[in-house]
């Protein structure tokens, strides 16, 4: 099974290679036979070859059957005619990957506003309010005149249909539980129309517990009582916020990992951006990138029948949880002293087959 590694920017090699340490680790114990192979991009592409996705990037990522993606530092790419393409938006726009999963676990032993936090963000991903992903041609985002700025916001019954499918799979497998997010209140539309294809979803589906939520008030009540949510599904950049929201309240950001996927291809991704102002020091959590990777593993796993890929995942996770649950196995985000690559090894060692 063959998996392109693209390491991105800023703290992306850092934390890249301390998951690539895990993968190979859990690779050799449970004999996953694993390709890798790897392709530049991102701000050393620039420098190299003159754009951030060299030709071929995407020929590549068409022909594995997933994609490790470090975060990038879109803005401190040029513009797209200068080199500046946008490498996971490409990646996602052209592999259809409709559903960006982000779950957000407390994690034993370490200090979180909500440790107990157990739930799932479902968001959409090709459409909203992304203006990158509403038009055929041209910008979602434009200008009538040099004080008024609009912006396109794209809502598709079956771009809502799809989502609320994975969605529902998500919550039968877990408590069957699942709110229903948006504001069609004030966006009756767009938003209604999202709300009662999801629900219409939901009702082919049966068996599951479906309830609604203003997405204001799925912000305050994420805070007051987070162990009453289990799976979310919402729309592109409502699920962007919310799933910040509930990495931080898991622990911090670097707890937040989460796969794009689509029919046949899918992503890890770290939840949270490239972080600049902690690069190169040897300082990032590389939690969410290892956990992005476990969640990768586990959606191969369940498409290709591959029980074997699923323990793996299940060993990652078990094996950061240990790591984490050890104030001296901690990144200083979280507390603690242990450097990136580091953390990484950590977790390796503490991979077992049960
Ligand atoms: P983007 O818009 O690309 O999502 P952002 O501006 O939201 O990026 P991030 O890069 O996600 O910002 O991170 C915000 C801050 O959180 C960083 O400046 C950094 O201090 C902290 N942070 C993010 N990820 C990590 C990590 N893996 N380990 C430690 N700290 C992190």
């Amino acid at each position: 099974m063959k998996l392109l590694v693209l390491r991105g920017d800023a703290i992306g090699p850092e934390i890249v290679s301390a998951a690539l340490e895990v993968l190979t680790s859990v690779d050799a114990l449970f004999g996953l036979d694993l390709q890798l192979e790897e392709a530049p991009v991102g701000l050393a592409a620039l420098e190299q070859r003159g754009t951030t996705m060299p030709e071929g990037t995407l020929e590549k990522a068409f022909a594995s059957s997933g994609v490790i993606l470090g975060p990038q530092h879109n803005v401190a790419y040029p513009p797209a005619d200068a080199g500046g393409r946008n490498i996971s938006a490409t990646i996602r726009k052209q592999l259809d990957l409709f559903a960006n999963i982000r779950p957000s676990r407390g994690r034993p032993g370490v200090p979180a506003l909500a440790p107990d936090i157990d739930l799932v963000i479902v968001r959409e991903n090709t459409e909203g309010f992304y203006a990158d992903r509403s038009m055929a041609l041209g910008s979602g985002e434009f200008m009538p005149t040099e004080d008024v700025a609009l912006a396109v916001r794209k809502i598709t019954r079956e771009g809502s249909r799809r989502i609320a499918e994975e969605a529902c799979r998500i919550a039968a497998s877990r408590s069957g539980r699942l709110a229903v997010v948006h504001k069609a209140n004030v966006l009756s539309m767009t938003d209604g129309l999202f709300r009662d294809s999801a629900f219409a979803v939901a009702e082919e589906h049966g068996g599951l517990k479906v309830e609604e939520v203003l997405v204001d008030a799925m912000a305050a009540l994420l805070v007051r009582t987070p162990n009453a949510y289990d799976v979310i599904v919402t729309t592109n950049m409502f699920g962007d916020i919310l799933s910040d929201l509930t990495a931080e309240l898991s622990g911090g950001l670097g707890l937040g990992p989460s796969i794009n996927a689509g029919k046949d291809h899918a992503i890890a991704q770290a939840a949270h951006g490239a972080a600049p102002d902690i690069a190169g020091r040897d300082i990032a959590n590389p939690s969410a990138m290892i956990l992005s990777v476990a969640m990768l593993l586990d959606w191969l796993g369940l498409k290709h029948g591959r029980e074997e890929l699923r323990k793996a995942a299940t060993s990652m996770d078990r094996a950061v949880d240990e790591q984490l649950a050890d104030p001296d196995g901690r990144t200083p985000d979280l507390g603690g002293s242990l450097g990136t690559a580091a953390f990484g090894a950590g977790v390796a060692a503490r991979l077992r087959r049960d």
